[in-house]
């Protein structure tokens, strides 16, 4: 019997259970892996005997094909991936699924690796064993395999033209045709195949197919092709191949030799799942890899609204320079989130509340968003900042305080809801004559209901005195340029504490004497349409014109100290980045992550 590390996760309420922990529930239970070893792994001896140590853990993987960098959708993979391992004790395997040599770039496989470590997670065993693979490192053993079910009958190579190969597999409602290279002998297939390998064929002269059913319902069963014919150099084996595997041949191959127990994959997948289960079929006839199998199981992709979440459509982006590259803020890939100023606790948490299913649905973005909020409401420190900046003066400063050039400290606390025993951390600020505010908080003649600034009305500066304004300066166009006020001494102790003077509103200011200029970059949503490319809708008529606004903004001088990556609340405004590319010590910049509450909506 097992006697793995399990938690029960079942009981955990942030943790529900789904349909996958329910089978896993299940398989460790009866056992189902637990004979899985690494038998006929070309892994290394440590490999090995790291497999055989845990013959009972589940074994996950994460296989991106290193094309691209990853996006929210993976994340949702990887978080179901690498999660169940960690929940169950088992271990989660990232493999690289590089079996096409032409898309394939070590920048993709560097940012893959980062951005799974950035999200929390790691591949190694409880030994420190880093379970990293390359499905290019099997193409040996790939080969192997196709050579066996040529031999076994069970493989032909078929020399009909790509048009012919289509017109004769049929479609839905009409079986397929077998093809004239169907009852070729295994030794002329083998021979043929060889030729393959050796470089004999020109490229898509012929293809290896498994030998299966021309008429099965299941179009995936109609003689799949498993090799192709590719002159392409490749980013781990170089040269040495002209022959490359397809990834329906490929993948239950790396699954098994892995020993991957549970193989999770998006929906798409599984009208492939027969075929997957038919190769390992024979290939464990041929004592080729060991029982008991990997099983594959599908869920459904996320789909999020106001993104798109297709790898080519992303490079598109990127390559028409319509964003600034792969991370860029606005990008849903996981380094754009992360230049945004998401968290990985953030997408972990949203990945969690998503849950898994098989249903196809849409995931609302504020979802996304309201668990950065989550994350950061307790964590983020407070700042105010002036992002729409006009010029305030205090007008009967120097005869209050003695001086024009008076700074008066103030403070507020940086996490005002700190939680009883935490420590409060404080802000440190001055007030002066001068400050910056924001140019909304003035008007001359206020609107209906207007409570801030307007002449003869009375507010607070936040952390600050209360001040009334007396009126404002104009350009000869009639733009204000300043507003003008005094600060209102306390009535009782006549000091500008003014504690005991009423007001109906405070408003955010930043010293015009300590402020530090900063650049802001307000981000929004890419698309205006929240399904983007459903449809066939052209996403790329969908750009929201508004996604990225730079100010140039007055912060508070306790930003001054930010480093990049830092985040932080804006008051009023909500949670912002210190951007993790372009900010620098005297050159502060800051990303807006999201507002404080959803305001797409309205
Ligand atoms: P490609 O079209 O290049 O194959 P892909 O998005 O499928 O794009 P992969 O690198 O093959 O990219 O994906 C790696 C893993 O991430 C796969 O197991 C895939 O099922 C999963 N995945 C991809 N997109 C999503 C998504 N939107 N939601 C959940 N999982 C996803
Ligand atoms: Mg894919």
């Amino acid at each position: 019997m097992s006697t793995a590390v399990h938690n029960d996760t079942t009981q955990d309420p942030v943790k529900p259970s789904n349909f996958l922990r329910q089978i896993i529930d299940a398989d460790l239970a009866q056992g189902t892996h637990a004979h899985n070893r690494w038998a006929g792994s070309p892994g290394d001896a440590a490999h090995q005997a790291a497999g055989a140590l845990d013959p009972a853990r589940i074994r996950t993987r994460f296989p991106p094909e290193p094309n691209g960098y990853l996006h929210v959708g993976h994340a949702k993979s990887i978080c179901l991936n690498f999660g169940l391992a960690r929940d169950y004790g088992g271990v989660c395997h990232l493999r690289f699924d590089d079996t096409n040599p032409e898309k394939e770039e070590q920048e993709y496989v560097d940012a893959i690796v980062d951005a799974v470590h950035w999200l929390g997670f790691d591949w190694k065993d409880a030994d420190g064993h880093a379970n990293l693979y390359y499905a290019s490192n099997y193409f040996d053993f790939m080969y192997r395999a196709a050579e066996y079910l040529v031999e076994t009958g069970n493989a032909y190579v078929d020399e009909q033209s790509a048009e012919e190969m289509r017109a004769n597999r049929g479609d839905f409602g009409k079986p397929g045709v077998d093809s004239p290279y169907r009852t070729r002998t295994p030794a002329e297939n083998l021979a043929r195949l060889r030729e393959m390998r050796d470089g004999k064929l020109a490229d898509g002269a012929a293809v290896l197919r498994a030998k299966i059913d021309m008429a099965s319902p299941n179009i995936n069963l109609r003689d799949p092709a498993i090799y192709r014919i590719k002159r392409a150099e490749h980013h781990n084996t170089g040269d040495k191949w002209c022959i490359y595997p397809m990834y329906t041949f490929a993948h239950p191959i790396e699954d098994a030799l892995e020993c991957i127990t549970h193989s999770i994959c998006t929906l798409e997948f599984e009208d492939q799942r027969p075929f997957y289960d038919w190769l390992l079929d024979r290939l464990a006839e041929g004592d080729l890899i060991a029982r008991p199998h990997p099983r594959q199981y599908e869920f459904a992709r996320l789909n999020l609204t106001y993104v798109i979440t297709s790898k080519r459509k992303l490079k598109h982006l990127v390559d028409s320079g319509i964003v600034s590259g792969w991370d860029d803020p606005r990008m849903p890939t996981i380094v754009g989130l992360r230049r945004r100023g998401y968290t990985p606790a953030a997408i972990q948490a949203f990945c969690e509340r998503i849950g898994v299913t098989k249903d196809y649905s849409w995931i609302d973005y504020a979802t996304l968003e309201g668990c950065l909020r989550e994350d950061l409401e307790a964590k983020a420190h407070r700042a105010m900042v002036v992002l729409d900046p006009l010029k305030l003066e205090l007008t009967n400063w120097a005869e209050l305080f003695g001086s024009p050039d008076h700074l008066e400290p103030c403070s507020l606390p940086a996490l005002p809801h700190a939680a009883e025993g935490q420590a409060m951390p404080e802000r440190h600020f001055t007030l002066g004559r001068e400050a910056w505010i924001e140019r909304e908080d003035f008007a001359e003649v206020p609107p209906k209901g207007y409570k801030r600034l307007f002449p003869g009305n009375k507010v607070r500066l936040k952390g600050g005195y209360v001040i009334e304004c007396t009126g404002c300066e104009k350009d000869v166009a009639g733009n204000v340029t300043k507003v003008l006020a005094t600060v209102v001494p306390d009535t009782k102790s006549g000091t500008p504490g003014a504690d005991s003077v009423k007001v109906k509103a405070a408003i955010t200011w930043v010293g015009a004497a300590d402020g530090v200029q900063a650049e802001v970059r307000l981000y929004d949503r890419l698309f205006t349409d929240a399904q983007p490319d459903a449809g066939g809708k052209d996403y790329l008529a969908l750009l929201n014109p508004d996604s990225l606004k730079v100010v140039t903004a007055y912060v508070e001088p306790s930003l001054a100290a930010a480093q990049a990556e830092d985040k932080f609340q804006f008051e009023r405004f909500g949670y912002f980045v210190a951007d993790r590319k372009d900010h620098a010590p005297g050159k502060p910049v800051f990303n807006r992550v999201t507002g404080l509450k959803d305001s797409w909506g309205k």
